[in-house]
């Protein structure tokens, strides 16, 4: 997988993508990660690659040249490669977006700065993804996480396969929670299940407490028709039983029931 990230800085990307899995991927060649200055592609002796907005208005907006020429220059192919700007007016990123990028051989990403880019950037792009609803100063950081949470779903990059399948969204659910040495921290214990060595059990308790942690965390990502048989039937106990908490709450505060 080759990722091509366009930004007017590529020093940025030095820390991220030097340290822990990111870089260990990109030495076993599994990943390969570039960026490319868009600044290196205006057309002006000044190297000017934003201009003030027709219409007026607030701030600068990079100019379309540029983009253009330092796309075209990475040879996007149809099918192979997905040309991606970062915006906050693109479809959100989700867990479901990273894998299926993942399935691409490369991706390029347009990192925009000032007030954007020139609308006809569009005519360019596959796609226009925001990582959420907030205003970061560039698209960067977005890019960031793009690379990082793509690179992690390509085959060898995690030391351990099981990892993406088991975690949070994988399933439509966030992951159950994770205890480790020692045992016993102030006051605090491991519950006894999962030192029960019972891995039967063990998966139980973990659906359940996943379950529970959507339902609390995440509700909207608990639609029936994702869930299994299994999930339905202990979803189905456990809003029973929140139900019936609530009303012996209420009983307990009012010391009457004066429910039907
Ligand atoms: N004027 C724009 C607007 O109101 O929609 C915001 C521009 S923002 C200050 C500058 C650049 O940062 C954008 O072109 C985009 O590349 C990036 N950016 C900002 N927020 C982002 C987000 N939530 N997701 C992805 N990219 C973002």
């Amino acid at each position: 997988m080759r990722f091509d990230i366009l930004t007017l800085f590529p020093e940025m990307f030095v820390g991220p993508f030097g340290a822990s899995i990111i870089k260990r991927a990109v030495e076993k060649g599994l990943i390969e990660i570039h960026t490319t200055n868009i600044r290196d592609f205006a057309e002006d002796k000044h190297r000017i690659v934003d201009d003030y907005p027709f219409g007026g208005g607030a701030g600068m907006v990079m100019k379309p040249e540029p983009i253009f020429k330092a796309v075209e220059s990475l040879m996007p192919e149809k099918g192979r490669s997905q040309v991606i700007l970062l915006s906050p007016q693109g479809i959100v990123y989700k867990q479901e977006i990273a894998r299926k990028l993942s399935q691409y051989g490369h991706i390029v990403l347009i990192c925009g700065h000032y007030e954007g880019v020139d609308e006809r950037i569009k005519s360019l792009i596959d796609m226009e993804l925001s990582i959420g609803d907030y205003i970061l100063t560039g698209g960067e950081l977005a890019a960031m996480v793009v690379v990082d949470s793509v690179a992690r779903l390509i085959p060898g990059v995690l030391g351990d396969e099981e990892s993406a399948k088991e975690e949070s969204f994988s399933n439509n659910l966030l992951e159950y929670p994770h205890y480790t040495r020692p045992r016993e921290f102030r006051g605090m214990s491991v519950p006894d299940i999962l030192l029960s060595g019972n891995h039967e059990k063990i998966r139980a308790w973990r659906l359940k407490q996943s379950l529970l942690k959507t339902l609390q965390m995440r509700p909207d990502l608990l639609s029936e028709d994702r869930l299994t048989p299994e999930q339905r039937k202990l979803l189905a106990e456990e809003i029973e039983a929140e139900a019936y908490n609530k009303r012996v709450k209420k009983i307990t505060n009012t010391g009457d029931d004066h429910s039907e």
